[in-house]
C-alpha cells in the first residue's frame, strides 16, 4: 500500500495510552498524528468562551461556523486564538464530553477530520475514528486499560503540569465521562470489528509501540 494512502486508528478510553502511543507511532512511521479529542476539547473551549455551554441551540450555531487550524509546530487554533494548553483542564475534558453528543457538532469535526488526515502515513486518535471516521482504515487499534491505571495516568499527567486534584475525583470524571462516550446515540466509543484489541494496563510505552509497529508493519510490508 503507498504510504499516502496509510491511515491508522487509534480508539480507546480517556487514559488507555492513546496520544502517547500514537505519537511515537507517528514518528517512527515519519507521519503525523491527528489528536481528534483535542478538537472536541477545542470546540468546548470555544462555546465555554462565548458562555454558550449549556445551550444546545447556540452550540449548534457554532457548529456551523467552527474553524479550527494546526500549525506546522502542531499547535491548534480556533481562528486566531492558539487553545493548545488551554484545552488540558479537567472543566474542558468534562465539557468536550457533554458537548461531543450533539450530533451537528460532530458532523463539523468529522470533514475537518478526514481533511487533516490525508496525505498519509498518518495516526489518528480519538473514539470514532476506526468505526465511522475512517471505517476502511487498513490498521485499526483499540486501547483499553483498567480504569483505575488510566486514573493513575491522568493523575500523574496533571500533577505533572502542576493542577491540584485528587485521585478521586479523576476517577470518578473519568468514569462519569467513559458512561457519556460509551452511550451517546451518535458515534458512541466503541472497538470496530476489525480493530486489534490491546490491554495497555500491564505494558510499558515501548512494549505498546513494538507490538503496534509490528502489526503495522505485517500489512504495510
Ligand atoms: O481524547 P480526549 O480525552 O482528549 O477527548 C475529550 C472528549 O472528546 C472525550 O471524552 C469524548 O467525549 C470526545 N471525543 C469524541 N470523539 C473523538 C475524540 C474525542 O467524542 N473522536
Amino acid at each position: 500500500m503507498r504510504k499516502e494512502d496509510l491511515i491508522i486508528t487509534i480508539d480507546g478510553p480517556a487514559g488507555s495510552g492513546k496520544s502517547t502511543i500514537a505519537n511515537q507511532l507517528a514518528q517512527r512511521l515519519d507521519g503525523r498524528r491527528l489528536d481528534t479529542g483535542a478538537m472536541y476539547r477545542a470546540f468546548a473551549f470555544e462555546a465555554v468562551s462565548r458562555d454558550i455551554e449549556e445551550h444546545p441551540r447556540e452550540l449548534i450555531h457554532l457548529a456551523a461556523s467552527f474553524t479550527l487550524s494546526i500549525d506546522a509546530d502542531g499547535r491548534l487554533f480556533v481562528g486566531e486564538k492558539d487553545v493548545t494548553d488551554a484545552i488540558r483542564t479537567p472543566d474542558i475534558s468534562s465539557w468536550a464530553s457533554k458537548i461531543s453528543v450533539i450530533p451537528e457538532v460532530r458532523s463539523a469535526l468529522v470533514p475537518i477530520q478526514r481533511r487533516l488526515a490525508l496525505p498519509g502515513p498518518t495516526v489518528t486518535e480519538g473514539r470514532d475514528q476506526g468505526t465511522v471516521v475512517f471505517p476502511d482504515a487498513p490498521v485499526k487499534f483499540f486501547l483499553t486499560a483498567s480504569p483505575e491505571a488510566r486514573a493513575r495516568r491522568r493523575h500523574e499527567e496533571l500533577t505533572a503540569k502542576g493542577t491540584v486534584i485528587a485521585f478521586e475525583r479523576v476517577l470518578a470524571d473519568q468514569i462519569e465521562r467513559d458512561a457519556r462516550d460509551e452511550n451517546r446515540a451518535v458515534a458512541p466509543l466503541k472497538r470496530a470489528a476489525d480493530a486489534i484489541l490491546v490491554d495497555t494496563t500491564e505494558m510499558t510505552i515501548a512494549q505498546v509501540v513494538d507490538f503496534l509497529m509490528e502489526k503495522i508493519t505485517a500489512v504495510i510490508d
